[in-house]
């Protein structure tokens, strides 16, 4: 049987992490990227086809020629600040991709499905642990795209059996302990590697987005997980759809950290300080989001074991002081 998996947005951050893992495991990632946000050199561990998920010839004849039995859809936008900015953007390219990508891997008879959903799908839900079951009330586009995209997955799950798994995940982070892969923005937006450039001096300061949230000290809270780990539960989530089945698992720690937490965290870590500067609020942000991640722990039988802020951080501070992608 074919080991080859259809990995959406391989070049990407998420993307070349579980490609890494997948070919631990004896799978060929085939990534499919159209290299807007990710890397050529991440790409790594498998075949590579240049394509854009809008365009339906090109995918279908991805799966012509490699006959994936399995697809894991990474490709997105995934900014929450742009995505209030530019909504029509993330309906167009988020939900088309998705759909399009669906139907032709059921035209193909490729049913195993895995996609990464996002605790942005919550909405500001007020204090609570997450789980799957709390609602869903997005309130930016990033989040209402990915929700439009559970639901396509819930309906093609009934009329075409579709086996359907659905990581909801929370702030990744670190970077591949070997350094071979890593995360690289261009413009970078994300908090951990934008306080380890301001930490490598590369930036003159981090701003703060608000600091009047209803939290102990103001600031955002997060929950942060390590990008192995991450992987890991993806190979399990693949494992799941192989075997028939879908579902829907929240990939959290528990544990929140807030925005001067990470900061202090990289200062203690790094020794070195990290200038600050109080900012507004970013549109579109909830105060806290963190999750349990029983289901997961339960049945899938994922077992974290890097998803400390300490080892988060530095992990990502050997790879910000590695070589990176060639721009
Ligand atoms: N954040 C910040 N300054 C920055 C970037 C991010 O204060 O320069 C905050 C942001 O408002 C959020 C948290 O850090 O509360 C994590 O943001 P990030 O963009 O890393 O991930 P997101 O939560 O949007 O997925």
């Amino acid at each position: 049987m074919s080991k080859n998996v259809l990995v959406t947005g391989g070049a990407g951050y998420i993307g070349a992490h579980v490609c890494k893992v997948l070919s631990g495991h004896g799978f060929i990632p085939v990534t499919f990227d159209n290299l807007s946000t990710g890397w050529r050199d991440a790409v790594k561990y498998g075949p590579f086809v240049r394509g854009d998920l809008l365009d339906r010839d090109r995918l279908a004849a991805a799966f012509v020629k490699f006959r994936p039995i399995a697809v894991m859809h990474f490709a997105a936008l995934s900014l929450v600040g742009e995505s209030m900015t530019d909504p029509g953007r993330y309906w167009r390219t988020n939900v088309t991709a998705a759909l399009n990508l669906i139907e032709t891997a059921l035209a193909a008879n490729c049913k195993a499905f895995v996609f990464s959903s996002t605790c942005a799908t919550y909405g500001d839900p007020d204090g609570v642990v997450l789980n799957e079951t709390t609602p869903q009330h997005p309130i930016n586009a990033y989040g209402a795209s990915k929700l439009a995209i559970e639901q396509m997955l819930a309906n093609f799950a009934v009329s075409d059996g579709l086996n359907a798994v659905i990581f909801r995940y929370f702030n990744v982070a670190g970077a591949d302990p070997d350094c071979e892969v890593g995360e690289q923005h261009r413009p970078e937006t994300h908090l951990i590697p934008l306080v380890l450039d301001t930490v490598a001096g590369r930036r003159a300061a981090l701003t703060v987005f608000g600091s009047d949230y209803n939290t102990p000290d103001g600031t955002c809270v997060r929950d942060y997980v390590h990008v192995m780990d991450l992987a890991d539960a993806h190979v399990l989530g693949l494992q799941r759809g192989l075997s028939g089945k879908g579902g829907v698992f929240c990939l959290g720690t528990g544990t929140g950290f807030s925005v001067r937490e990470v900061i202090a965290q990289a200062r203690n870590a790094t020794n070195r300080p990290v200038p600050v500067i109080e900012g507004v609020r970013r549109p579109g942000d909830a105060a806290r989001l963190v999750s349990g991640s029983a289901h997961a722990i339960a049945e899938l039988g994922w077992a974290p074991k890097h998803s400390t802020l300490p080892q988060m951080i530095a992990d990502a501070w050997r790879w910000s002081n590695a070589a990176g992608y060639s721009e």
